[in-house]
Order: structure tokens, then C-alpha cells, then sequence
């Protein structure tokens, strides 16, 4: 993209029912050169074989996160499938100077309290996948979660679902390249729009 130190970034929220296709879909859009950043959240979750501290999460003991709570340094935090998960402030708004697109794949509650936090710089996208079977294919079909833990995520995917009318775009994961590709859109229209301009558009 053009123009880069002439507009605000903005952040991109991303949420989905676990399995509904978040992650395929974040590390395609990164493969396309867009200049998008990827906030790395905090959980009290333990990390999984294939997961990097400070790459996948920071992973930080319960009493670590409540200390960062009462300091209120999360731009939000919600309990998710029985962990906490947070996004730091200073993580993110860094990227509105820096005229990037701050990628956040958190949970509905998470996107919700950014929205309210950050209205005029946030975007919220709902990835829907095409019926609760398929979800619930993938995550099995993934390998990374037990069968006790899936049964979890479609319960919660219900009431996930629920929420998506709260947000700004709502996509369906179907097919996975139109999935990519509408997400990219929304991505582009938003960085371009006027209110992200900061000073004249045309400039000595
Ligand atoms: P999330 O990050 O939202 O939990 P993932 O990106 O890990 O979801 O996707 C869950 C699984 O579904 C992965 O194995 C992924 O390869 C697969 N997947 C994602 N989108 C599609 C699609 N459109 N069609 C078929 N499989 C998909
Ligand atoms: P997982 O444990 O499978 O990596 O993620 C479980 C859920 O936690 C996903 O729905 C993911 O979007 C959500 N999540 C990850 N990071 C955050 C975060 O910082 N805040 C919130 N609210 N949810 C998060």
C-alpha cells in the first residue's frame, strides 16, 4: 500500500468460533505483503508442543496476569474456554502511528470491549464457518484440541455465533480463498478510508 506515514493505522479484530478459520485466514493475508502487524496476546493457558512463548502467546502465570489487570494495562481481557486471554495497551497503539494494521484474533467479548474502547479505530470482523458439523470437522480433523476440549468449543461457538450481529463485517469460511480474499477487501477499504488520512493528500 501507498501513502503509509500519511494515514492512521487501525486495529483489525478478528473473531470466530474456535475452528472457524482465524488462523488460516491471518497467515494468508500476512503472505500477501499488506502492512499488517499481529498483536501477541497473554494467556494463562498452557502453551501447546508446537507453541512459542512471545510468538504464538506470552504465556504468564495467573498471578502475573491479575497483577497486570489491577495495573489496568489490558486494552481488554476475557476468560475464553476456561483461560484468561488479554491484549496489552501498549502493544496496539503503537500502531496507529505507526500507520499499520494491527491484526487481533481474540474471542467475541474481546472484540467487544475493543470496539467500545477504540470506536473510531477499530474494525470488527465475524468469521462465520458454514454450520456448526463443519466446525466441529475441522477442529478433529486439526489434531490440536481433545475431545473433551471440542465438546467445550461448540458449546461456546453457540453462543459466539449469537453475538455476530455486533459486529462490522460478518464473512463466511466456506470456501477458504474467497474467505482470504474478503477479508484482504475489508482490510484495504478500511485503511483507505478519508478519516485515516492525517494531513493534506498531497504533500511537497
Ligand atoms: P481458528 O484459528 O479460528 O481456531 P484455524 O485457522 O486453525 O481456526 O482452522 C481450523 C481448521 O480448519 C484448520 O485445520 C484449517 O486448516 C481448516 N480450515 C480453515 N478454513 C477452512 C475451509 N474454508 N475449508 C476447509 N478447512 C478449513
Ligand atoms: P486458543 O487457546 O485456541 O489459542 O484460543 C482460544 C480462544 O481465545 C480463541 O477464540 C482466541 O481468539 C481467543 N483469544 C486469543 N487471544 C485472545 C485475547 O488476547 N483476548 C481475548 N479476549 N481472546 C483471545
Amino acid at each position: 500500500m501507498s501513502n503509509k506515514l500519511c494515514r492512521k493505522g487501525y486495529l483489525l479484530v478478528i473473531s470466530s468460533p474456535s475452528g472457524g478459520g482465524k488462523t488460516t485466514i491471518y497467515n494468508a493475508l500476512l503472505a500477501k505483503g499488506e502492512p499488517f502487524n499481529f498483536s501477541v496476546s497473554l494467556t494463562t493457558r498452557p502453551p501447546r508442543p508446537t507453541e512459542i512463548d512471545g510468538v504464538h502467546y506470552r504465556f504468564v502465570s495467573d498471578e502475573e496476569f491479575t497483577h497486570l489487570v489491577d495495573k489496568n494495562e489490558f486494552a481488554e481481557w476475557a476468560f475464553v474456554h476456561g483461560h484468561r486471554y488479554g491484549t496489552l495497551r501498549d502493544s496496539i497503539e503503537k500502531a496507529f502511528i505507526d500507520g499499520v494494521i494491527m491484526i487481533l484474533e481474540i474471542d467475541v467479548q474481546g472484540a467487544l470491549q475493543i470496539k467500545e474502547n477504540y470506536p473510531q479505530d477499530s474494525v470488527l470482523v465475524f468469521i462465520a464457518p458454514p454450520s456448526i458439523e463443519e466446525t466441529e470437522r475441522r477442529l478433529r480433523a486439526r489434531e490440536t484440541n481433545t475431545p473433551e476440549d471440542i465438546v467445550l468449543r461448540i458449546k461456546n461457538a453457540i453462543d459466539e455465533i449469537a453475538n455476530a450481529h455486533q459486529f462490522d463485517y460478518l464473512v463466511i469460511n466456506d470456501d477458504l480463498q474467497m474467505a482470504i480474499s474478503d477479508v484482504s477487501c475489508i482490510a484495504r477499504a478500511e485503511y483507505l478510508k478519508k478519516c485515516r488520512f492525517l494531513g493534506e493528500i498531497w504533500e511537497d
